[in-house]
């Protein structure tokens, strides 16, 4: 899809099981299996959506899914379809092409990728000239997890490349590339950041005859990998959050403050866990109620 002067395609690393309870939280069965497949043992597939942004000048790859590295224990409960790069060879694209990876979050399914294990065992740069990016607050916590999400991280998809200098730690808010920045949206974690790429018309020929101000304050097409804040299509009601989300509270005001911009501003919302629906227009009915427009 072209956005602007950037092209987006989502690439997927498979899909795995996720306990649907787990899934849609405090929903009640009865509303959720409405809206997804569910199977005999509560199961639901969920989606491993990675985007790539071309931005004419940089390959950017945006999450990096389970990987190939899981531990036969994890392996039985997710299974390891490790088909990212597969996905991204079939389009032509070899790891040794991507300049940027950036991560929202450091949950063992949104940066498996990042490394392999070389020959000798090391965890080395599955992106080898890439720089990576992360959240810093997600990467301090990550050190230390409470209880109960700290199985979801696994320090050799990030720890060796902050080592090695590859991965730069991110406040939240910057700019990385332009047109493409990262903001902070807590809930599913403190310091999760959600991916804003907006190509700025500006970089079309200007119209001598408007004025700067016109140009200034004109922004391009957005689209937002929005991340596990709403991890599909079905998530995109206010309070229909994760069991997983640490802050369920802070989910639905993030939800809030995003949708204040993405709805007017007809932001496109890439769903990192959605197997049908990689993206869509979210709009808001006569009712109040959400609805995904699935994008073309
Ligand atoms: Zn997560």
């Amino acid at each position: 899809m072209a956005l602007g002067d950037f092209e987006l395609g989502v690439f997927s690393d498979g899909t795995y099981p996720l306990d649907g309870g787990a899934f849609f939280g405090v929903i009640p069965k009865v509303m959720w299996s409405k809206k997804v497949e569910v199977d005999e043992r509560n199961y639901v597939a969920a989606g491993l959506n990675s985007l790539l942004i071309r931005t004419g000048k940089q390959l950017v790859l945006v999450e990096t899914g389970l990987g190939n590295k899981l531990s036969e224990r994890m392996r039985r409960f997710y299974g390891q379809p490790a088909k990212l790069l597969d996905h991204l060879s079939a389009a032509g694209i070899a790891p040794e092409d991507i300049d940027i990876v950036i991560n929202s979050h450091l949950h063992f399914d949104h940066c498996g990728w990042n490394t392999v294990r070389d020959n000798n065992g090391n965890f080395v740069a599955t992106f080898p000239r890439a720089k990576y990016y992360a959240p810093e607050g997600e990467w301090v916590y990550a050190q230390d997890p409470s209880i109960r999400d700290a199985i979801s991280f696994l320090p050799e998809n990030y720890d060796p490349l902050v080592e090695s200098g590859q991965m730069t730690l991110l406040k939240g808010g910057e700019e990385i590339v332009p047109g493409i920045s990262v903001k902070t949206f807590p809930g599913h974690t403190a310091h999760m950041q959600a991916i804003i790429v907006q190509t700025p018309t500006g970089a079309k020929a200007p119209n001598p005859e408007e004025s700067d101000d016109s140009l200034a304050d004109s922004s391009g097409p957005t689209a937002c990998y929005i991340s596990d804040l709403m991890p599909t299509a079905a998530h995109i009601d206010l309070t229909w959050g994760m069991g997983f989300d640490l802050y369920p509270l802070d989910t639905i005001e993030s939800k809030k403050e995003y949708y204040a911009r993405a709805i007017p501003g007809k932001w496109l919302t890439v769903f990192t866990h959605d197997p049908k629906i990689p993206w869509a227009y979210i709009e808001r009915d006569q009712s109040g109620k959400m609805v995904a427009k699935e994008a073309v």
